[in-house]
């Protein structure tokens, strides 16, 4: 889902994104054809003016979204060109086979005026309002805390705490179910103030009635309400710290404004800041459910983050295990966005930095320069906030187009020579990209001040499930000079059936060829044990075939090449070359053969490194 696009002139962008409007119209309309040939039981035609109004409004914001980054490049000019096909993943089946889903359970006992409704603010939030808007504020949720939390006592002394909530067209009946949350759940004589900073919200509800309803808190509770409004849209990590400027108490808790606390959220927060006030900590989140707003429990797990710098969860630390308590404070490499710090700390380290656009990375930035330069990062067991996690993100159509931008930026920052990772996993290539990510000459300066020790140290000491891959000699597209329309592509997956397909953009034609000789065929992955994860192009005798690397070498299986650019393609074992051959009116197959001496080329040069220098 989380792709990204080709690049293309700032004109044919137009047209392509006009182009793909168009077939996304003619897809929403097929696929409500079907949806309403397929539900016998329908009970109502789809609202279609509405679904084709809200994409106009995401082409709107998308177009919206290029003025504001003001890109110039040929990379530039195709950052926010729709990706078809995470559109079509996020979009289309889902939303339209939702409908029937969804509907006919939110909708029992609703009109079809009602039922109307409820699409309608599904589409425009990407979870259902009109539950939410039903719902009481104050309603409870199950406990989700282990047990042994309910045993722990925590000093009675403990700092202040100042949340902030922030939040960008979120559904007022949210918003106000986070606030009713924080104050039932929240020791009233702890928590000194709740701060909303709205980052340009242009949905009705949330200006005048806001005000007014924020009054009411003011009137009925000892706690104070603040709300700061942005007059542009300036992205989470700059209201982040438009929140925190705001700030007066010892602690921050910094959140999404589609939560609900838990029982006993803070106290363990308070307490272990109060202990180490160099701790960056999270609560764990548990997931409110999109459509039914139920709560349901996840799992412990660590927060970290791919070489692209999206959020991932990782498996538990075995130090963490060995401890034997549930309730102990569990070390992770990263945040996964919400956060509590001790307030002074975290401005002195530098906030969040403000250069982060819009969405993503930002919580992979503030997680480096934290343990970079001298904090710590954990997750708290006891303390248990309910997020909810959107069906679909109404202020962006590819989020994935924001992160690669703002990767880059965190890589260029923080990531010293593995920043070439981040490249990689994103295919870029390490020259001249064309991205542009902003100043980054006084996050640098800051990095110097504070002494932040460097990111070989953090992988080696905090993350060292992140494996750098340290010779990447070329990677991306594969193309044979025979057709350079086709590239090498990973075929249907899971599956081990290579291909040559119509070249396009997406993972599936990620290509890395390494000094040692193996191609890595499909997404960079290069966490924990890299044999297990990545899949190696291989000659096990028949067709050329994908093999996770691991399994191929156990059964001995052929994967190492010899390839320079320009060159044919040779198994070192078999001295078979991997060629494309055409039937009359077919179109290419791959094949392994005798060498007819047929040139390969990859679109970009890497570069080798030594293991052991920074
Ligand atoms: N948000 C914001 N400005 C933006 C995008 C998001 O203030 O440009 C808010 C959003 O309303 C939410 C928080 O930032 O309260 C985090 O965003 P989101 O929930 O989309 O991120 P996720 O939880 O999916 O990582
Ligand atoms: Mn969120």
């Amino acid at each position: 889902m989380r792709l990204w696009r080709r690049g293309c002139s700032k004109v044919l962008c137009a047209k392509l994104t006009l182009l793909a409007a168009t077939i996304l119209l003619v897809f929403y309309i097929r696929e409500t054809m079907l949806s309403l040939e397929e539900a016998a039981v329908a009970q109502r035609p789809l609202h279609l003016e509405k679904a084709i109004h809200h994409l106009r409004k995401g082409m709107k914001l998308t177009k919206k979204q290029q003025g504001h980054m003001g890109h110039t490049s040929k990379w530039g000019n195709a950052e926010f060109y729709p990706d078809w096909e995470g559109i079509k993943a996020r979009l289309a089946p889902k939303k339209f086979s939702l409908s029937w889903k969804i509907l006919p359970q939110w909708g029992k006992g609703l009109s079809t005026a009602q039922q109307e409704e409820a699409w309608d603010l599904f589409l425009e939030f990407g979870y259902n309002v009109f539950l939410s808007n039903q719902l009481p504020y104050n309603r409870s949720i199950p406990d989700t805390r282990d047990i042994r939390c309910l045993l722990k006592t925590y000093p009675a002394q403990l700092p202040s705490l100042s949340v902030i909530l922030i939040f960008m067209d979120e559904a007022l009946s949210i918003i106000e179910r986070a606030i009713t949350s924080i104050i039932n759940r929240t020791p009233p004589r702890l928590l000194k103030e709740i701060i909303l900073v709205d980052d340009f919200s242009s949905h009705g509800e949330l200006k005048a009635r806001l005000d007014e309803k924020i009054k009411v808190y003011n009137q009925n509770y000892p706690v104070v309400l603040k709300l700061m409004r942005h007059k542009k849209r300036r992205g989470l990590a700059q209201a982040r710290n438009t929140g925190l400027e705001a700030a007066t108490a010892d602690v921050v808790a910094i959140l999404d404004a589609h939560i609900e606390v838990n029982v006993g959220w803070a106290e363990p927060i308070l307490a272990r800041i109060q202990e180490d006030h160099t701790v960056v900590v999270s609560p764990v989140f548990d997931n409110i459910n999109f459509d039914t707003f139920e709560l349901k429990k996840y799992k412990l797990a660590a927060y970290g983050f791919s070489w692209k710098l999206w959020c991932q969860y990782d498996r538990i630390p075995q130090a963490w295990i060995d401890l034997g308590d549930v309730t102990a404070p569990m070390r992770s490499p990263s945040i996964m966005g919400i956060l509590a710090a001790n307030r002074i700390f975290l401005e002195e380290l530098g906030a969040l930095d403000g250069g982060m656009l819009f969405y993503g990375g930002e919580n992979v930035e503030l997680s480096l320069r934290v343990w970079q330069c001298g904090g710590k990062i954990e997750i708290l067991p006891c303390s248990r906030v309910g997020h909810l996690e959107r069906h679909h993100k109404p202020y962006v159509m590819d989020p994935g187009i924001l992160l690669r931008r703002n990767a880059l930026r965190v890589a260029e920052i923080w990531m010293d020579k593995y920043k070439d990772m981040v490249y990689l996993a994103w295919n870029i290539p390490l020259q001249n990209s064309g991205i542009d990510y902003g100043d980054i000459s006084s996050r640098k300066a800051l990095r110097e001040k504070l002494k932040c020790k460097t990111f070989d140290w953090y992988l080696k000491n905090i993350y060292p499930l992140l494996k750098p891959i340290s010779n990447i000699v070329c990677y991306g597209r594969m193309k044979n000079s025979l057709d350079e329309n086709v590239c090498l592509d990973r075929g249907p997956a899971p599956g081990d059936s290579p291909k040559m397909a119509r070249c396009h953009e997406f993972r599936a034609q990620n290509i890395y060829y390494l000094l040692s000789g193996e191609f890595y065929v499909g997404e960079l992955i290069a966490k924990e044990d890299i044999y297990e994860r990545q899949y190696c192009l291989t000659d096990s005798g028949g067709k050329p075939t994908l093999e996770l690397c691991s399994e191929a070498v156990k059964s001995r299986q052929h994967i190492y090449w010899d390839f320079q650019q320009g060159k044919s393609i040779k198994n070192r074992d078999t001295a078979r070359c991997l060629e494309i051959r055409k039937d009359p009116s077919g179109p290419y197959r791959l094949v392994l053969e005798n060498c007819t001496q047929q040139i390969w080329n990859i679109q970009h040069i890497g570069r080798t490194w030594a293991t052991d220098s920074q």
